[in-house]
């Protein structure tokens, strides 16, 4: 199999999740061999940042990236788009701290490049092949991910959040599964119990109510929904047990299929397509990017021209 990359350039224009600053990100076609590479134009002498598992940095509440120094927030949507649609090269160029949020999926990325197609390069695409089944706990939580040898790349996941709304849930993804259409369109969500607190720490700026499916386990009072609106620049806001406003979902599923876009991203943090079955309980970027570091450790032990 070939490498491939874009046949044009893309631009995004929009604000960021958590900062709430404008940004445009521009995807670039890119040669063979070059890989996934972050560009911040809007420093002086646009320092570039790898798309490496080893340049992860803050992984609480998105994958950020930072090589010397320069960051880049909120990685994860964009490199799933281009790892489930099968681009290995792209320069991906921002002129702002974070990546534009959209609709808190990977559809709007997904769908304007897969509508053009890929260019297919002159070298072949090298896989990344595990060798051996090994199994990484979480020391924080009850979260784990089983890696085995498969000859292509394979995941399954469970989400459970103890929630009464969300149940529940599972997501497969593997080579049958069509990324476009079944995994991009998912939005990133949180729960209405955390806004306060996300947007206390600073985060969320950008939150509104067409950037994320809103979670509400329990009846909120008054205040805090006056809070929230404010937070999310929203008026009128229906607080019932359910998902805020009644939002319609994509899939009665979308949250585990949202965390299978952010594994897909997270994973494709290794520089290189991988060949292995995941399954991931309960997991999030932080366990996602630890697993991603020691299978880096161990590949780049293998080839050390990684
Ligand atoms: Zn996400």
């Amino acid at each position: 199999m070939k490498q491939h990359t874009l046949k044009k350039s893309y631009e995004f224009r929009g604000k960021g999740l958590h900062t709430g600053a404008p940004g445009c990100l521009r995807i670039e076609p890119a040669p063979a061999g070059h890989g996934i590479l972050f560009q911040r134009t809007d420093i002086e002498g646009c320092p570039t940042i790898r798309a490496i598992a080893s340049n992860v940095g803050d992984v609480s509440f998105n994958t950020t990236l930072e090589e010397n120094g320069v960051k880049v927030v909120l990685v994860e949507h964009i490199l799933s788009a281009l790892a489930g649609l099968g681009v290995d090269n792209a320069l991906l160029k921002i002129d702002n701290v974070e990546v534009p949020v959209l609709d808190g999926s990977a559809a709007p990325f997904a769908e304007a490049i897969a509508a053009d197609g890929l260019l297919e390069q002159d070298a072949d695409r090298r896989f990344l092949e595990v060798k051996e089944t090994f199994t990484y706990r979480d020391d924080r939580s009850d979260a784990w991910v089983r890696v085995e040898p498969c000859d292509r790349f394979e995941a399954s996941l469970t989400i459970d959040f103890n929630s009464p709304v969300v149940g529940v849930q599972t997501c497969v993804f593997d080579p049958t599964v069509d990324y476009l259409t079944q995994i991009a369109p998912c939005r990133t969500f949180c729960f209405f119990s955390q806004l306060e607190q996300l947007a206390a720490a600073g985060l969320v700026r950008g939150g509104d109510m067409d950037n994320a499916i809103v979670i509400v386990d329990r009846e909120a009072d008054e205040a805090s929904v006056q809070r929230v609106a404010r937070i999310f620049n929203a008026r009128d806001i229906e607080v019932r047990q359910g998902y805020l406003s009644n939002v319609d979902l994509h899939f009665d599923n979308e949250c585990a299929r949202h965390k299978m876009l952010d594994l897909v991203g997270d994973f494709s943090l290794l520089g290189a397509p991988l060949k292995a079955r995941i399954t991931a309980f309960k997991t999030g970027h932080r366990v996602n990017n630890a697993v991603a570091k020691i299978l880096l450790k161990q590949f780049t032990q293998d080839t050390p021209v990684l």
